[in-house]
């Protein structure tokens, strides 16, 4: 236990309960890396690498810090499927009572084969087809969060045809800086999400006047990685504003949703407590009767992922050293995509190894393709086993095909026991469906 930095411990051990013992997921004994009490290196025996590794335990805590962060107030968690959307972890988190946030019908088709309750399920998204919305009716969901005039045209029209009435919810841009990586703020003026403030009430007046409307609430979601509780608070206020506003208007909503995008630590981060983020929440919508829905996802799910990989070879140019692994920008796209950091461990004991300064590469030919510029890392060794940590969130789920590799095992630990929970996509399966139209010449 004692050979890994602060990068390990998952995101409730930061702030949430100070003085208490941390308890990871992903601990080493006698030096050796485990995901609880399975070992990596047999893991990767017997499943090989890249493999996304999930630990169950880890997933249960960090859902029930959420939901005890909101006790005192009716509140749902509607876990945002985008961020790992393997029907182990949907399973996982329905029983243990989640809802779910969906953003496509190929997530809500994801919940329902989970066996989750689509009637706890708010759909987002800035770009919902007719098809989508149609499905999502006949699914039963919660609501609709509506991002847009035309969306709110369009979801009444579909409504029209199928002679129902649509659950909506404005999802509201208030205009705050999360302070956070430019793509994933999604709650300032300029980006494409939400409906402007000064816009919404207008629209809320349409929508309480339509025979195939039903408002049912509010909600906002200005980003993801955000580490204080301030931008939070901002939105949140602004939002009870409106709140305010309507009911003077004699419309009434039943719930707030204030999002997702609570920060997690992948380095040395101190981001918010879900405790402390929750009081927050609190202290604000207490007194409103509203209901509370939050969606998270990379707070439930990121550092209950990792990324085990296997070195392939090393290389040296001038003064640069690369490390080069089996897991690349198609397996795990954030560190190219964001600059994100992950911390890298050797899974294998390490105590006594020199620190070098690489790169870790994978082999795709993409400059952008790293996982890791400039780190210090244990020296290591052809054919050894790394870690990369807090890869459960946004990893597996924005995996590609580039370059023609099969992407990544899943496998879910719980306790001894494991299971791998959707095997490497084979070869053959990479050209599925193609056709070698003939065309003539
Ligand atoms: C991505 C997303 C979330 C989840 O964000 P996290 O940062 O993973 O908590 C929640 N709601 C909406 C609308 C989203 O787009």
């Amino acid at each position: 236990m004692a050979h890994h930095g602060p990068h390990v411990l998952d995101v409730l051990d930061s702030a949430a309960v100070p003085g208490q013992k941390h308890v990871n997921h992903f601990n080493r004994k006698n030096g050796e890396l485990f995901a609880e009490d399975v070992s990596l290196a047999q893991l990767a025996t017997a499943v090989g690498t890249p493999t996304y590794v999930y630990s169950q335990a880890t997933i249960t805590r960090h859902f029930h810090a959420v939901d005890q962060a909101l006790a005192g107030v009716p509140h749902t968690i509607c876990y945002a499927v985008k961020a790992c959307s393997n029907l182990a972890v949907l399973s996982l988190l329905g029983r243990l009572g989640s809802g779910f946030d969906i953003v496509s019908l190929g997530e809500l088709r994801r919940v329902q084969a989970a066996g989750g309750d689509a009637t706890k399920a708010v759909f987002s998204g800035v770009g919902k087809r007719d098809d989508e919305i149609a499905a999502a009716l006949a699914a039963g969901v919660h609501c609709l969060n509506v991002e847009s005039a035309g969306e709110l045209a369009r979801i009444e029209r579909v409504a029209r045809n199928l002679g129902v009435r649509a659950p909506i919810s404005l999802r509201v841009n208030p205009d705050v800086d999360p302070k956070t990586h430019k793509y994933i703020a999604t709650g300032l003026r300029e980006s494409k999400f939400g409906i402007a403030m000064p816009d919404a009430r207008a629209l809320y007046f349409q929508a309480a006047a339509s025979d195939h409307m039903r408002v049912v609430g509010v909600d906002c979601h200005i980003g993801s990685q955000i580490l204080e509780v301030a931008p939070f608070a901002e939105a949140i206020a602004k939002v009870l504003e409106l709140v305010a506003d309507l009911r003077t208007d004699g419309i009434s909503l039943e719930h707030i949703d204030v999002g997702g995008g609570l920060g997690i630590p992948y380095d040395d981060e101190k981001p918010a407590s879900p405790e402390l983020w929750g009081q927050t929440v609190k202290s604000l919508v207490a007194g409103t009767g509203l209901h509370v829905i939050v969606e998270p996802g990379r707070v439930i799910v990121g550092n209950a992922g990792l990324l085990l990989t296997r070195v392939i070879g090393k290389k040296q140019h001038d003064d640069k050293e690369f490390v080069i692994v089996d897991a690349a920008m198609n397996d795990l796209i954030r560190p190219a995509l964001y600059d994100a950091y992950h911390a890298i461990e050797p899974v294998a004991t390490h105590a006594n190894r020199p620190l070098r300064t690489v790169d870790v590469v994978g082999p795709v030919c993409e400059s952008g393709d790293f996982l890791a510029v400039d780190r210090p890392l244990p020296e290591v060794q052809e054919d050894e086993l790394l870690g990369v940590f807090g890869a459960g969130a946004y990893g597996m789920a924005m995996a590609s095909n580039y370059n023609s590799r099969p992407r990544p095992a899943e496998v879910l630990v719980s306790g001894a026991q494991w299971a791998v929970v959707r095997p490497r996509e084979t070869l053959e399966a990479l050209w599925q469906g193609e056709v070698i139209a003939d065309l003539g010449d």
